[in-house]
Protein backbone atom coordinates (compact mmCIF):
# COMPACT_ATOMS: atom_id res chain seq x y z
CA UNK A 1 0.00 0.00 0.00
CA UNK A 2 1.29 3.22 -0.70
CA UNK A 3 2.13 5.23 1.88
CA UNK A 4 2.77 9.51 2.26
CA UNK A 5 4.53 10.06 5.58
CA UNK A 6 6.10 13.34 4.17
CA UNK A 7 2.74 14.41 2.30
CA UNK A 8 1.28 13.76 5.78
CA UNK A 9 4.08 15.72 7.45
CA UNK A 10 3.70 19.00 5.09
CA UNK A 11 0.31 18.95 5.39
CA UNK A 12 -0.09 18.87 9.00
CA UNK A 13 2.82 21.78 9.21
CA UNK A 14 1.10 23.75 7.09
CA UNK A 15 -2.12 23.59 8.82
CA UNK A 16 -0.45 26.15 11.53
CA UNK A 17 -0.38 29.16 9.21
CA UNK A 18 -2.96 28.03 6.18
CA UNK A 19 -6.27 26.92 7.42
CA UNK A 20 -6.70 23.06 6.32
CA UNK A 21 -3.18 23.15 5.26
CA UNK A 22 -4.24 24.05 1.47
CA UNK A 23 -4.75 27.07 -0.73
CA UNK A 24 -8.02 25.74 -2.66
CA UNK A 25 -10.35 23.89 -0.35
CA UNK A 26 -11.27 21.66 -3.17
CA UNK A 27 -7.83 19.87 -3.66
CA UNK A 28 -8.56 18.91 0.27
CA UNK A 29 -8.65 15.56 0.04
CA UNK A 30 -8.25 11.75 1.38
CA UNK A 31 -5.32 10.69 1.11
CA UNK A 32 -3.54 13.68 1.02
CA UNK A 33 -0.94 14.15 -1.45
CA UNK A 34 1.87 16.99 -1.71
CA UNK A 35 3.03 16.55 -5.19
CA UNK A 36 6.86 17.36 -6.10
CA UNK A 37 6.95 17.48 -9.89
CA UNK A 38 5.20 16.46 -13.31
CA UNK A 39 5.97 15.53 -16.54
CA UNK A 40 4.22 14.83 -19.60
CA UNK A 41 1.71 12.65 -18.31
CA UNK A 42 3.58 11.63 -14.83
CA UNK A 43 3.89 13.31 -11.44
CA UNK A 44 6.05 12.67 -8.72
CA UNK A 45 5.17 13.45 -4.55
CA UNK A 46 7.45 14.27 -1.85
CA UNK A 47 7.32 10.58 -0.86
CA UNK A 48 8.77 9.70 -4.32
CA UNK A 49 5.22 8.04 -5.43
CA UNK A 50 4.78 8.24 -9.19
CA UNK A 51 1.34 8.86 -10.61
CA UNK A 52 0.03 8.65 -14.06
CA UNK A 53 -1.76 11.39 -14.28
CA UNK A 54 -5.74 11.91 -14.92
CA UNK A 55 -6.87 14.94 -12.92
CA UNK A 56 -5.02 17.20 -15.16
CA UNK A 57 -5.44 19.70 -12.06
CA UNK A 58 -9.01 20.00 -12.84
CA UNK A 59 -8.37 20.44 -16.74
CA UNK A 60 -6.10 22.44 -17.69
CA UNK A 61 -2.72 20.24 -18.89
CA UNK A 62 -4.60 19.70 -22.06
CA UNK A 63 -0.69 19.22 -23.72
CA UNK A 64 0.22 17.71 -20.40
CA UNK A 65 2.36 18.96 -17.74
CA UNK A 66 5.66 20.56 -18.09
CA UNK A 67 5.24 21.08 -22.08
CA UNK A 68 9.14 22.13 -23.72
CA UNK A 69 6.96 24.33 -25.92
CA UNK A 70 4.90 26.59 -23.56
CA UNK A 71 8.23 26.39 -21.04
CA UNK A 72 10.07 27.83 -24.39
CA UNK A 73 7.74 30.85 -25.01
CA UNK A 74 7.15 31.66 -20.86
CA UNK A 75 11.06 32.00 -20.74
CA UNK A 76 11.60 33.95 -23.99
CA UNK A 77 9.24 36.66 -22.09
CA UNK A 78 11.24 36.24 -19.28
CA UNK A 79 14.36 36.48 -20.35
CA UNK A 80 14.02 39.47 -22.96
CA UNK A 81 12.32 41.49 -20.04
CA UNK A 82 9.00 41.57 -21.34
CA UNK A 83 7.02 40.30 -18.18
CA UNK A 84 7.03 43.64 -16.99
CA UNK A 85 3.93 45.04 -17.97
CA UNK A 86 0.81 47.00 -16.25
CA UNK A 87 2.13 50.16 -16.44
CA UNK A 88 0.50 50.07 -20.44
CA UNK A 89 -0.38 47.93 -23.25
CA UNK A 90 1.39 44.82 -24.34
CA UNK A 91 2.04 43.39 -28.05
CA UNK A 92 0.81 40.24 -26.85
CA UNK A 93 -2.36 40.96 -25.70
CA UNK A 94 -3.51 41.61 -29.62
CA UNK A 95 -1.65 38.42 -30.54
CA UNK A 96 -3.78 36.69 -28.34
CA UNK A 97 -6.67 38.15 -28.94
CA UNK A 98 -6.45 37.50 -32.83
CA UNK A 99 -5.29 34.12 -32.67
CA UNK A 100 -8.19 33.18 -30.59
CA UNK A 101 -10.73 35.36 -32.83
CA UNK A 102 -8.66 33.26 -36.16
CA UNK A 103 -9.07 29.83 -34.56
CA UNK A 104 -12.69 29.96 -33.17
CA UNK A 105 -14.50 32.05 -35.90
CA UNK A 106 -17.84 33.10 -34.23
CA UNK A 107 -16.18 35.49 -31.78
CA UNK A 108 -16.07 39.38 -32.90
CA UNK A 109 -13.77 39.99 -29.77
CA UNK A 110 -11.96 38.65 -26.57
CA UNK A 111 -11.03 40.42 -23.37
CA UNK A 112 -8.58 38.93 -20.55
CA UNK A 113 -9.15 37.83 -17.53
CA UNK A 114 -6.91 35.64 -14.89
CA UNK A 115 -9.80 33.04 -13.53
CA UNK A 116 -12.81 31.14 -14.58
CA UNK A 117 -14.28 32.51 -11.78
CA UNK A 118 -13.55 35.95 -13.14
CA UNK A 119 -14.70 35.44 -16.78
CA UNK A 120 -17.83 33.63 -15.71
CA UNK A 121 -18.79 36.87 -13.62
CA UNK A 122 -18.54 39.62 -15.95
CA UNK A 123 -20.37 37.59 -18.44
CA UNK A 124 -23.38 37.33 -16.19
CA UNK A 125 -22.59 41.26 -15.47
CA UNK A 126 -22.09 41.90 -19.30
CA UNK A 127 -25.78 39.81 -19.56
CA UNK A 128 -27.43 42.30 -17.24
CA UNK A 129 -26.11 45.28 -18.26
CA UNK A 130 -27.43 44.47 -21.94
CA UNK A 131 -30.63 43.57 -20.53
CA UNK A 132 -31.64 45.30 -17.88
CA UNK A 133 -32.76 42.41 -16.07
CA UNK A 134 -31.17 40.76 -13.21
CA UNK A 135 -32.35 37.41 -12.79
CA UNK A 136 -30.04 34.41 -14.12
CA UNK A 137 -30.77 30.60 -14.79
CA UNK A 138 -27.98 27.84 -14.41
CA UNK A 139 -28.33 23.95 -14.40
CA UNK A 140 -28.34 21.65 -10.74
CA UNK A 141 -24.84 20.08 -10.48
CA UNK A 142 -23.22 23.25 -12.86
CA UNK A 143 -20.14 24.84 -11.83
CA UNK A 144 -19.33 28.39 -12.75
CA UNK A 145 -16.73 29.31 -10.14
CA UNK A 146 -16.96 30.83 -6.96
CA UNK A 147 -18.92 33.97 -6.89
CA UNK A 148 -22.39 34.67 -5.19
CA UNK A 149 -24.59 34.31 -8.27
CA UNK A 150 -22.89 30.59 -8.89
CA UNK A 151 -21.70 29.07 -6.26
CA UNK A 152 -24.71 27.14 -5.55
CA UNK A 153 -26.55 23.75 -6.49
CA UNK A 154 -23.64 21.90 -7.26
CA UNK A 155 -23.28 18.13 -5.87
CA UNK A 156 -26.50 18.62 -3.52
CA UNK A 157 -27.04 15.27 -1.57
CA UNK A 158 -30.52 13.64 -3.05
CA UNK A 159 -31.76 14.16 0.67
CA UNK A 160 -30.91 18.11 0.80
CA UNK A 161 -32.27 18.28 -3.05
CA UNK A 162 -35.81 16.70 -2.71
CA UNK A 163 -37.99 15.06 -5.23
CA UNK A 164 -37.50 15.77 -8.61
CA UNK A 165 -38.22 19.25 -10.25
CA UNK A 166 -40.22 19.34 -13.69
CA UNK A 167 -40.76 22.35 -15.55
CA UNK A 168 -39.55 24.12 -11.90
CA UNK A 169 -36.38 25.16 -10.28
CA UNK A 170 -35.01 24.18 -7.28
CA UNK A 171 -34.35 26.23 -4.18
CA UNK A 172 -31.08 28.32 -4.22
CA UNK A 173 -28.46 25.63 -2.19
CA UNK A 174 -25.11 27.96 -1.91
CA UNK A 175 -22.47 25.85 -1.55
CA UNK A 176 -20.46 28.71 0.42
CA UNK A 177 -21.39 30.81 3.65
CA UNK A 178 -21.21 34.49 3.32
CA UNK A 179 -24.04 34.84 0.10
CA UNK A 180 -26.65 37.78 0.56
CA UNK A 181 -29.66 36.60 1.03
CA UNK A 182 -31.14 38.54 -1.68
CA UNK A 183 -28.63 35.87 -4.10
CA UNK A 184 -31.48 33.26 -3.85
CA UNK A 185 -34.02 35.10 -5.70
CA UNK A 186 -32.04 35.90 -8.47
CA UNK A 187 -30.84 32.51 -9.35
CA UNK A 188 -33.21 29.47 -10.43
CA UNK A 189 -31.57 26.37 -11.00
CA UNK A 190 -33.18 23.99 -13.38
CA UNK A 191 -32.54 20.25 -14.77
CA UNK A 192 -29.43 19.83 -17.21
CA UNK A 193 -31.05 19.13 -20.40
CA UNK A 194 -35.01 20.43 -19.47
CA UNK A 195 -36.13 23.12 -21.96
CA UNK A 196 -39.23 23.26 -20.58
CA UNK A 197 -37.87 24.39 -16.95
CA UNK A 198 -35.98 26.89 -18.81
CA UNK A 199 -38.52 28.33 -20.68
CA UNK A 200 -41.00 28.28 -17.72
CA UNK A 201 -38.56 30.67 -15.78
CA UNK A 202 -38.43 32.92 -18.65
CA UNK A 203 -42.43 33.45 -18.07
CA UNK A 204 -41.90 33.77 -14.37
CA UNK A 205 -39.02 35.93 -14.06
CA UNK A 206 -37.06 38.63 -16.36
CA UNK A 207 -34.05 36.11 -17.40
CA UNK A 208 -30.97 38.17 -17.84
CA UNK A 209 -29.04 34.56 -18.69
CA UNK A 210 -28.77 31.65 -18.47
CA UNK A 211 -25.21 30.35 -18.04
CA UNK A 212 -24.22 26.37 -18.93
CA UNK A 213 -21.42 23.89 -19.84
CA UNK A 214 -22.30 22.44 -23.32
CA UNK A 215 -21.56 19.40 -22.11
CA UNK A 216 -22.05 19.18 -17.93
CA UNK A 217 -18.31 18.21 -16.91
CA UNK A 218 -18.46 19.03 -13.19
CA UNK A 219 -20.30 16.01 -12.14
CA UNK A 220 -18.50 13.94 -14.40
CA UNK A 221 -19.38 14.11 -17.70
CA UNK A 222 -23.24 14.43 -19.20
CA UNK A 223 -24.11 15.16 -22.52
CA UNK A 224 -26.54 17.54 -23.95
CA UNK A 225 -29.54 15.57 -25.72
CA UNK A 226 -30.39 16.01 -29.03
CA UNK A 227 -31.76 19.16 -29.67
CA UNK A 228 -31.11 21.14 -25.94
CA UNK A 229 -28.52 22.84 -27.26
CA UNK A 230 -30.51 24.22 -30.17
CA UNK A 231 -33.43 24.66 -28.25
CA UNK A 232 -31.47 26.67 -25.28
CA UNK A 233 -30.10 29.15 -28.78
CA UNK A 234 -34.08 29.24 -29.64
CA UNK A 235 -35.60 29.91 -25.98
CA UNK A 236 -32.34 33.11 -25.60
CA UNK A 237 -33.94 34.20 -29.27
CA UNK A 238 -37.74 34.02 -27.90
CA UNK A 239 -37.43 35.49 -24.52
CA UNK A 240 -34.20 37.39 -25.21
CA UNK A 241 -31.58 36.35 -22.54
CA UNK A 242 -27.92 36.26 -23.35
CA UNK A 243 -27.12 32.28 -24.04
CA UNK A 244 -23.77 32.18 -21.79
CA UNK A 245 -21.90 29.06 -22.71
CA UNK A 246 -19.36 27.95 -19.97
CA UNK A 247 -16.36 26.13 -21.77
CA UNK A 248 -13.74 27.22 -19.12
CA UNK A 249 -13.45 22.87 -18.72
CA UNK A 250 -13.91 22.04 -22.38
CA UNK A 251 -13.26 25.11 -24.40
CA UNK A 252 -9.58 23.86 -26.53
CA UNK A 253 -10.11 20.27 -24.97
CA UNK A 254 -12.65 18.93 -27.34
CA UNK A 255 -11.82 21.11 -30.31
CA UNK A 256 -10.29 24.33 -30.85
CA UNK A 257 -13.87 26.23 -30.37
CA UNK A 258 -14.66 24.35 -27.66
CA UNK A 259 -17.76 22.02 -27.87
CA UNK A 260 -19.79 24.91 -29.25
CA UNK A 261 -18.29 24.24 -32.52
CA UNK A 262 -18.60 20.74 -32.16
CA UNK A 263 -22.59 20.96 -31.25
CA UNK A 264 -22.69 23.85 -34.06
CA UNK A 265 -24.50 25.94 -31.62
CA UNK A 266 -23.65 29.83 -31.15
CA UNK A 267 -23.65 31.21 -27.93
CA UNK A 268 -23.81 34.77 -27.25
CA UNK A 269 -20.58 34.74 -24.90
CA UNK A 270 -18.79 31.99 -24.05
CA UNK A 271 -15.84 31.66 -21.39
CA UNK A 272 -12.51 29.83 -21.64
CA UNK A 273 -9.90 28.94 -19.29
CA UNK A 274 -7.98 26.05 -18.04
CA UNK A 275 -7.11 24.19 -21.12
CA UNK A 276 -6.40 27.87 -22.91
CA UNK A 277 -3.25 28.24 -21.09
CA UNK A 278 -1.59 24.95 -20.26
CA UNK A 279 -1.90 25.35 -16.57
CA UNK A 280 -1.20 28.80 -16.31
CA UNK A 281 -3.56 31.02 -14.86
CA UNK A 282 -5.37 32.72 -17.73
CA UNK A 283 -9.02 33.27 -18.98
CA UNK A 284 -11.00 34.85 -21.79
CA UNK A 285 -14.62 35.91 -22.28
CA UNK A 286 -15.20 36.10 -25.57
CA UNK A 287 -18.39 36.71 -27.77
CA UNK A 288 -20.60 38.95 -29.93
CA UNK A 289 -19.62 42.20 -30.56
CA UNK A 290 -22.84 44.00 -28.97
CA UNK A 291 -21.88 42.43 -25.62
CA UNK A 292 -18.58 42.77 -25.36
CA UNK A 293 -18.38 46.58 -26.37
CA UNK A 294 -20.47 47.33 -23.22
CA UNK A 295 -16.79 47.06 -21.66
CA UNK A 296 -16.28 50.60 -23.57
CA UNK A 297 -19.50 51.31 -23.63
CA UNK A 298 -19.60 55.60 -24.50
CA UNK A 299 -22.99 55.23 -22.48
CA UNK A 300 -21.72 55.46 -18.22
CA UNK A 301 -24.64 53.73 -16.96
CA UNK A 302 -24.52 50.52 -18.75
CA UNK A 303 -20.49 50.41 -19.45
CA UNK A 304 -19.02 47.06 -17.64
CA UNK A 305 -15.79 47.97 -15.52
CA UNK A 306 -13.66 45.91 -16.38
CA UNK A 307 -10.34 46.09 -14.13
CA UNK A 308 -7.58 44.01 -13.24
CA UNK A 309 -4.18 44.58 -12.30
CA UNK A 310 -2.78 41.06 -13.71
CA UNK A 311 -4.68 40.82 -16.82
CA UNK A 312 -3.35 39.64 -19.71
CA UNK A 313 -0.12 39.18 -17.62
CA UNK A 314 2.39 38.98 -20.64
CA UNK A 315 4.03 34.99 -18.90
CA UNK A 316 0.36 33.75 -18.99
CA UNK A 317 -0.52 35.08 -22.21
CA UNK A 318 2.62 33.79 -23.43
CA UNK A 319 1.94 30.33 -22.37
CA UNK A 320 -2.00 30.72 -24.15
CA UNK A 321 -0.46 32.12 -27.41
CA UNK A 322 1.71 29.18 -27.26
CA UNK A 323 -0.82 26.69 -25.96
CA UNK A 324 -3.34 27.81 -29.01
CA UNK A 325 -0.46 27.61 -31.89
CA UNK A 326 0.43 24.21 -30.68
CA UNK A 327 -3.31 22.87 -30.63
CA UNK A 328 -4.34 24.76 -33.71
CA UNK A 329 -0.60 23.71 -35.88
CA UNK A 330 -1.34 19.84 -34.59
CA UNK A 331 -5.07 20.18 -34.66
CA UNK A 332 -5.90 16.85 -36.37
CA UNK A 333 -3.11 15.07 -35.13
CA UNK A 334 -3.64 16.30 -31.27
CA UNK A 335 -7.71 15.65 -31.71
CA UNK A 336 -7.35 12.77 -32.83
CA UNK A 337 -4.77 11.36 -30.68
CA UNK A 338 -7.41 12.27 -27.92
CA UNK A 339 -10.64 10.58 -29.94
CA UNK A 340 -8.36 7.03 -30.50
CA UNK A 341 -7.01 7.43 -26.63
CA UNK A 342 -10.45 8.19 -25.20
CA UNK A 343 -12.11 5.07 -27.67
CA UNK A 344 -9.50 2.40 -26.42
CA UNK A 345 -9.82 3.68 -22.13
CA UNK A 346 -13.16 4.04 -22.98
CA UNK A 347 -13.96 0.25 -24.85
CA UNK A 348 -11.57 -1.12 -22.19
CA UNK A 349 -13.26 0.18 -19.04
CA UNK A 350 -16.15 -1.04 -19.91
CA UNK A 351 -15.34 -4.97 -20.86
CA UNK A 352 -13.76 -4.99 -17.72
CA UNK A 353 -16.29 -3.41 -15.75
CA UNK A 354 -18.84 -5.73 -17.46
CA UNK A 355 -16.44 -8.80 -16.93
CA UNK A 356 -16.25 -8.27 -13.45
CA UNK A 357 -19.74 -8.06 -12.90
CA UNK A 358 -20.44 -3.73 -12.03
CA UNK A 359 -23.37 -1.84 -12.92
CA UNK A 360 -21.37 0.99 -14.32
CA UNK A 361 -21.22 2.82 -17.67
CA UNK A 362 -18.53 5.18 -19.46
CA UNK A 363 -19.30 8.67 -20.56
CA UNK A 364 -16.86 10.20 -22.30
CA UNK A 365 -15.92 12.99 -24.87
CA UNK A 366 -12.63 12.90 -26.89
CA UNK A 367 -10.24 13.07 -24.08
CA UNK A 368 -12.64 13.11 -21.07
CA UNK A 369 -14.25 10.57 -19.29
CA UNK A 370 -15.99 9.32 -16.57
CA UNK A 371 -17.38 5.67 -14.87
CA UNK A 372 -20.88 6.00 -13.15
CA UNK A 373 -21.63 3.49 -11.44
CA UNK A 374 -25.24 3.23 -12.73
CA UNK A 375 -26.85 1.50 -15.29
CA UNK A 376 -27.16 4.17 -17.80
CA UNK A 377 -25.83 7.22 -18.54
CA UNK A 378 -27.54 9.81 -16.61
CA UNK A 379 -29.43 13.18 -17.99
CA UNK A 380 -28.80 15.42 -15.67
CA UNK A 381 -27.67 15.86 -11.51
CA UNK A 382 -31.19 14.58 -10.08
CA UNK A 383 -30.73 11.20 -12.10
CA UNK A 384 -26.84 10.97 -11.52
CA UNK A 385 -27.62 11.20 -7.74
CA UNK A 386 -30.45 9.13 -7.75
CA UNK A 387 -28.45 6.13 -9.50
CA UNK A 388 -24.88 6.59 -8.87
CA UNK A 389 -23.11 4.39 -6.10
CA UNK A 390 -20.36 6.28 -4.94
CA UNK A 391 -18.92 4.21 -2.76
CA UNK A 392 -18.06 2.01 -5.34
CA UNK A 393 -16.01 4.77 -7.16
CA UNK A 394 -14.47 5.86 -4.10
CA UNK A 395 -12.74 2.28 -3.51
CA UNK A 396 -11.86 1.86 -7.34
CA UNK A 397 -10.18 5.78 -7.36
CA UNK A 398 -8.28 5.06 -3.43
CA UNK A 399 -6.85 1.15 -4.93
CA UNK A 400 -5.89 2.58 -8.16
CA UNK A 401 -3.65 4.96 -6.30
CA UNK A 402 -1.86 2.53 -4.93
CA UNK A 403 -1.26 0.85 -8.57
CA UNK A 404 0.86 4.37 -9.08
CA UNK A 405 -2.89 5.67 -11.28
CA UNK A 406 -4.10 9.11 -10.31
CA UNK A 407 -7.60 9.75 -10.26
CA UNK A 408 -9.07 12.24 -8.60
CA UNK A 409 -10.12 11.41 -4.83
CA UNK A 410 -13.74 12.32 -5.52
CA UNK A 411 -16.66 10.62 -6.53
CA UNK A 412 -18.25 11.74 -9.87
CA UNK A 413 -15.15 13.63 -10.71
CA UNK A 414 -13.91 13.35 -14.49
CA UNK A 415 -10.58 12.29 -16.19
CA UNK A 416 -8.24 14.04 -18.97
CA UNK A 417 -6.25 12.30 -21.25
CA UNK A 418 -3.16 15.00 -22.16
CA UNK A 419 -1.49 15.11 -25.88
CA UNK A 420 1.50 13.63 -23.44
CA UNK A 421 -0.37 10.48 -22.22
CA UNK A 422 0.12 7.36 -24.75
CA UNK A 423 -1.39 3.98 -25.83
CA UNK A 424 0.58 2.18 -23.37
CA UNK A 425 -0.32 4.91 -20.58
CA UNK A 426 -3.70 3.21 -21.29
CA UNK A 427 -2.89 -0.11 -21.24
CA UNK A 428 -1.58 0.27 -18.04
CA UNK A 429 -4.41 2.33 -16.41
CA UNK A 430 -6.75 -0.97 -17.73
CA UNK A 431 -4.31 -3.35 -16.25
CA UNK A 432 -4.56 -1.15 -12.95
CA UNK A 433 -8.07 -1.22 -13.34
CA UNK A 434 -8.68 -5.09 -14.11
CA UNK A 435 -6.36 -5.74 -11.20
CA UNK A 436 -8.46 -3.59 -8.58
CA UNK A 437 -11.76 -5.10 -9.90
CA UNK A 438 -10.84 -8.36 -9.85
CA UNK A 439 -8.92 -8.21 -6.45
CA UNK A 440 -12.91 -7.10 -5.12
CA UNK A 441 -14.29 -10.18 -6.35
CA UNK A 442 -12.01 -12.21 -4.20
N1 LIG B 1 -16.36 27.15 -14.95
C1 LIG B 1 -16.11 25.84 -15.02
C2 LIG B 1 -16.90 24.99 -15.96
C3 LIG B 1 -15.13 25.26 -14.22
O1 LIG B 1 -14.91 23.95 -14.29
C4 LIG B 1 -14.40 26.10 -13.34
C5 LIG B 1 -13.38 25.52 -12.45
O2 LIG B 1 -13.32 24.35 -12.19
C6 LIG B 1 -14.69 27.46 -13.31
C7 LIG B 1 -15.66 27.97 -14.14
C8 LIG B 1 -13.93 28.39 -12.42
O3 LIG B 1 -12.64 28.54 -12.91
P1 LIG B 1 -11.45 29.00 -11.92
O4 LIG B 1 -11.20 27.87 -10.97
O5 LIG B 1 -10.30 29.25 -12.85
O6 LIG B 1 -11.92 30.23 -11.23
Amino acid sequence: MTLYPKSQAILSENSRFIPGGVVSTNRAVDPPIVFRRAEGAWMWDVDGNRYLDYHAAFGPYVLGHNDRHVNAAVLRVIEEGRSLFGSGTTELEGELGRLICDVVPFLDSIQVLNTGSEATYQALRLARAATGRDHIIKPQGGYHGWHNDVACNLMTPLSTLGPRRNADEYPFLPISGGIPAGHSELVHAVNFNDLESVEAMCRKYPIAAFITEPILQNVGLIHPQPGYLEGLRALADKYGFVLIFDEVKTGFRHALGGFSSLAKVTPDLVVYGKAIANGYPLAVIAGKKYLMDLFVSPDASNRVLLAGTYNGHPVPTAAAIATIKRLAENNAAIYTHFETLGARMQTGLEKILKETGNRAVVARQGSAFCTYFMDHLPLDWHDLISNNDPEQDNHLRRDLLDRSIYFFQLPMKQCSLSAAHTEADVDFTLEGVQSVLSAKLQ
